[in-house]
């Protein structure tokens, strides 16, 4: 199997290289940050399990060309109902069901789902059942946040995790992309952390707003208490789903910069957002949880 759409991530290209279609499993996690390639390589690795060649996807033959075009009748995405909101418990009991039909020409069904970790557990539960079933299906779920998925889930994964671009290789992508100058795609390409998406998005005023309220809520972790409590009072203003776009975003930065500097209070930050991350599937109020973040960075 191979993924010639996906820029960088030689490890993971290797580890797939010597893997045959029929050896990728039943479910495979795809995990890393929003703007990484998960879609990207969702998209190859889904053309590679309907296509006939042993390494595919080849990219010529007409399986490749209708499961790059999302036409082919044996390759389902699962559509969020709401950008950013997951896919709904509804939409996992009717795809069991399609999950049963035998696929009409490749050996298998693919079924690719988005935001797999904004699923509620009964969501997941339902999931897991679909996962359990002996099937011709393949199910490639894609996450952000690994640690919001149920353990049973994951076990039944196998995982593939995702890694940044090096700087050099996102200017490259990034020249080949954009016509903008080339100190705004520099800006942007320092901004992004690596990720492809998210420096596109950041050079068409497009960057979700947790994304945005993370990068200014870790910078004002190196100041003094007032710029913090004004970035945590910003935070209220988020609705729910962007204040888990914002804990993902935040705990991305923080262990980078962990690993940089080895400041304890980071790890300290790190795993109070993991917690109020895991907190987000009960619904509580977007306010108390950045009064609470506030209080906990010493902020009030
Ligand atoms: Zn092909």
């Amino acid at each position: 199997m191979k993924l010639p759409h996906l820029l960088g991530n030689p490890r993971l290209k290797e580890a797939l290289a010597s893997l045959p279609p029929s050896g990728v499993g039943s479910a495979v996690l795809l995990d890393g940050p929003a703007g990484i390639g998960k879609r990207t390589a969702a998209a190859d690795l889904a053309a590679g399990l309907v296509c006939p060649a042993e390494n595919g996807p080849c990219g010529t033959c007409p399986s490749c060309k209708r499961a790059l075009a999302g036409s082919h009748p044996d390759l389902i995405w699962l559509t969020e109902a709401e950008p950013g909101k997951g896919v709904k418990l509804e939409q996992v009991r009717q795809l069991r069901a399609q999950s049963f039909l035998r696929p009409s020409e490749a050996p298998f069904k693919v079924f690719v789902i988005p935001q797999a970790d904004r699923l509620n557990p009964p969501s997941q539960n339902a999931l897991l059942k679909v996962l359990e079933e002996p099937a011709s299906s393949v199910f490639v779920l894609l996450c952000e946040n690994r640690e919001a998925m149920l353990q049973t889930v994951r076990s039944r994964c196998k995982t593939f995790r995702l890694a940044p671009l090096e700087q050099g290789e996102l200017l490259d992508a990034l020249r080949v992309r954009s016509t903008e100058p080339a100190d705004r795609l520099q800006a942007a390409a320092a901004q992004a952390g690596g990720l492809l998406g998210r420096a596109l998005d950041i050079l068409s005023g497009q960057e979700k707003a947790g994304y945005a309220a993370a990068r200014a809520f870790c910078a004002s972790l190196g100041g003094d208490e007032l710029g913090i409590f004004l970035a945590c009072q910003e935070l209220g203003k988020l609705h729910r789903e962007e204040y888990a776009d914002f804990c993902d975003e935040s705990c991305r930065l923080l262990a980078g910069s962990v690993m940089q500097t080895g400041n304890r209070r980071f790890v300290d930050i790190f795993e109070y957002l993991e917690k109020q991350r895991a907190m987000l599937v009960q619904n509580p109020s977007v306010t108390a949880l950045s009064g609470a973040l506030a209080a906990f960075c010493g902020a009030l």
